[in-house]
This record gives C-alpha cells, sequence and structure tokens, in this order.
C-alpha cells in the first residue's frame, strides 16, 4: 500500500493484543473488565480465540510515522468456516505461507486471524483448489509472493485474490483428484506436467473472497 501522505511503499505488519482489539470513540469508555470489553460504539479490529491472540494487518509508514489498518467488513461472519471452505494460511514461515486445504468439519467452525477463508463460487472444487495451491508451481509464485522476514512471512487478502488459478471444467477437475489419489508420487508429478501443459485450456479467474 502507498502511504496517502507521501505517496511511499508502506511496510505490511500486523498489530496484536491478548484481549479484543478495538477502536474506542472519545468520550466513550470500553465497560467491564473482561478480556472482551468494549465501548457501545466500538469499531472491533480483532478478536482472540482461545490461545491465539488478536491479530490484525497494518501498514506502516516509516516516514510519516503512521498506521493505516483496515477495519474488518463484518464483525465475526469472516471468521466463520464451513463444510466446503478451503483455508489459506497467509502468516508462517517463507516456505510455509500459502499452505491450503479444504475444510470437510460438518460443524461450522472459526478460524484465528493468519488463516484467510476462501468460499467457493460453484466453478471450483474445493478440494481441486486447495490442491493446485499446493502444487510445486503454486508453491512458487506463493514464495515469490510472500512478503517479511524468514520466520513471518506474509500474503494478505488482496493478494490472494490476484492469484491465477487455472481452473478446468468439473470433469476435468474431478479426473485430476481421481487421478492424484491412484498414482503414486513420482508419476503425480509426471502427470501435473501434461495435465497444465498439454490437457488444459487455461482459464485464469480471480478467486474471490465472497461475503456471507
Ligand atoms: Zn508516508
Amino acid at each position: 500500500m502507498k502511504c496517502p501522505y507521501c505517496d511511499r511503499e508502506m511496510r505490511l505488519g500486523t498489530i496484536n493484543a491478548s484481549n479484543l482489539l478495538s477502536w474506542t470513540p472519545d468520550g466513550e469508555s470500553a465497560s467491564g473488565v473482561t478480556r472482551w470489553a468494549k465501548s457501545p460504539n466500538a469499531v472491533v479490529l480483532a478478536k482472540w480465540y482461545g490461545l491465539i491472540d488478536a491479530s490484525v494487518e497494518a501498514f506502516y509508514c516509516e516516514e510519516c510515522r503512521k498506521i493505516i489498518i483496515d477495519v474488518p467488513e463484518k464483525d465475526l461472519a469472516g471468521c466463520v468456516v464451513k463444510e466446503g471452505d478451503v483455508l489459506f494460511n497467509r502468516t508462517n514461515s517463507k516456505d510455509l505461507v500459502g499452505k491450503t486445504c479444504h475444510f470437510t468439519g460438518k460443524e461450522p467452525m472459526i478460524i484465528a486471524g493468519y488463516i484467510i477463508r476462501l468460499r467457493m463460487n460453484g466453478k471450483v472444487l474445493p478440494e481441486y483448489l486447495s490442491t493446485f495451491m499446493n502444487l510445486d508451481r503454486s508453491k512458487k509464485l506463493l514464495y515469490s509472493m510472500a512478503k517479511g522476514a524468514v520466520g513471518q512471512a506474509n500474503i494478505n487478502a488482496k493478494e490472494v485474490q490476484s492469484i491465477p488459478i487455472i481452473i478446468p471444467p468439473e470433469n476435468i477437475q474431478q479426473e485430476f483428484l481421481k487421478l492424484r489419489k491412484q498414482s503414486d508420487k513420482s508419476k503425480y508429478v509426471a502427470y501435473q506436467e501434461t495435465f497444465f501443459r498439454e490437457k488444459i485450456i487455461k482459464i485464469y479467474i480471480h478467486l474471490q473472497l465472497q461475503e456471507e
């Protein structure tokens, strides 16, 4: 993000708290002494979940000494995952950032701030998407996208939406998953090569993070 004051590139980081992270309007105060105490018109930036601290992405301009934080769209809606969602690990070591899985639980669950939830739009099977994101070819792209130090690399939600995904028709997605399950590791690597080079009419679309 460019700093709106000086137009220089801002540094991405996170602001963390062991309790509710919120903005309190002037003249109000947080009521109560619990970890989730907030004022009546507070703007909630992040919540803590169990042992995981509240965490929100923030851009910092070293020149102007300003920090910009996006207010999450809705309080909790973006943190609930249900069966068929794909989960993307946005903060990890540089080797592991972008590790992706699809959620198969029957009961909805709450995810922590370092996971980005991708809700499917009907064009892609969750298992295909998570498999695609974990391919070596995708890993290379994610590695080049990740910003930050070795211990804490990051890919933010906007960047996730810019990742090009090859999405063939559903029957070919099914075929890919079937062959992956049937073949051993070395055959699977060889199979990927031909699959993406010859078999697919490449359709690049952008993932959309869908609102509930
Ligand atoms: Zn600035």
